[in-house]
C-alpha cells in the first residue's frame, strides 16, 4: 500500500472493502428491514467459530474510497449495517457522517474491542472473550447481541449485560453449528429470564446473504 493511500485509509477517507450487498438484515432487533450491508475487512478478535474468517486479513481486501461506497449504498437503501471483520478498526468518522449528510440511517455490528467512531443510529455490540470491548463501546450499546455457543456464554452474557445502559436491547444467539442444542437453551432462558429475547440468523434459514 502507498503512502498516499496508506493516509487515506488512517482518516477512513478509504476503507477495506470485503463486500457490500442489499440485503434482508437477518439478525437482532431489525431482523427483517431491508438494509445495505458494508463489510469492512480486517479482525484479530480471534472467534474460532467465526464464519466470516477470510475478513480477517485486511490486506486481502482493497482500500476504497469511503465516497464510492456512499454513492453505491444510495442506489438502494435507506439503512447501512456496518459490518466485518472489526469495523471500529479504522475510523468511521467519514463514512457515517457522509452516509447521514445523505439521510441513510447508520447501524454497526461490532465486537467493541477497539476504539468507538462514527455517528449511529444503531449500535449493536457483540462482546467475545477472546477480546473484550472497549468500557468506552458499553454506554453507546442500542442492543447487545450475545453469541451462545456453550452453556458458559450465559454468565458471560449477564456479565456483560450489567455493563449496557437502560436503553440497550438484550439478545442472546445460538452460534450457528451449534444451533439446535443452544436454539433450545436458549429459549428455555428467555422464558426465566425475560430481559433477554432471542435472536436468530434468519438469513441463514432464508438462503440469502
Ligand atoms: S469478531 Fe466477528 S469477524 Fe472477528 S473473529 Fe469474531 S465473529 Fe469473526
Amino acid at each position: 500500500m502507498d503512502k498516499n493511500t496508506k493516509d487515506l485509509v488512517d482518516k477512513g477517507i478509504m476503507l477495506p472493502l470485503m463486500e457490500e450487498f442489499y440485503t434482508i438484515q437477518g439478525e437482532g432487533a431489525h431482523t427483517g428491514t431491508a438494509a445495505y450491508f458494508i463489510r469492512v475487512g480486517g479482525c484479530d478478535v480471534g472467534c474460532h467459530w467465526c464464519d466470516v474468517k477470510e475478513s480477517w486479513n485486511a490486506e486481502l481486501h482493497p482500500p476504497t474510497l469511503a465516497d464510492t461506497i456512499v454513492d453505491n449504498v444510495k442506489k438502494y437503501a435507506e439503512t447501512v449495517v456496518i459490518t466485518g471483520g472489526e469495523p471500529l478498526m479504522w475510523s468511521m468518522d467519514y463514512i457515517t457522517d457522509l452516509l447521514q449528510k445523505n439521510n441513510i440511517r447508520t447501524h454497526i455490528e461490532t465486537s467493541g474491542a477497539y476504539s468507538f467512531s462514527g455517528k449511529w443510529n444503531w449500535f449493536c455490540l457483540s462482546p467475545k472473550k477472546t477480546k473484550m470491548p472497549l468500557a468506552e463501546c458499553y454506554p453507546e450499546a442500542d442492543e447487545l447481541k450475545m453469541i451462545i455457543h456453550n452453556t458458559s456464554d450465559f454468565a458471560f452474557a449477564e456479565q456483560e449485560a450489567a455493563k449496557v445502559g437502560a436503553k440497550c436491547q438484550l439478545y442472546l444467539q445460538p452460534e450457528w453449528s451449534k444451533k439446535e442444542k443452544m436454539t433450545a437453551l436458549i429459549v428455555d432462558y428467555v422464558m426465566k429470564n425475560p430481559k433477554w429475547k432471542i435472536s436468530l440468523q434468519t438469513h441463514k434459514y432464508l438462503n440469502i446473504p
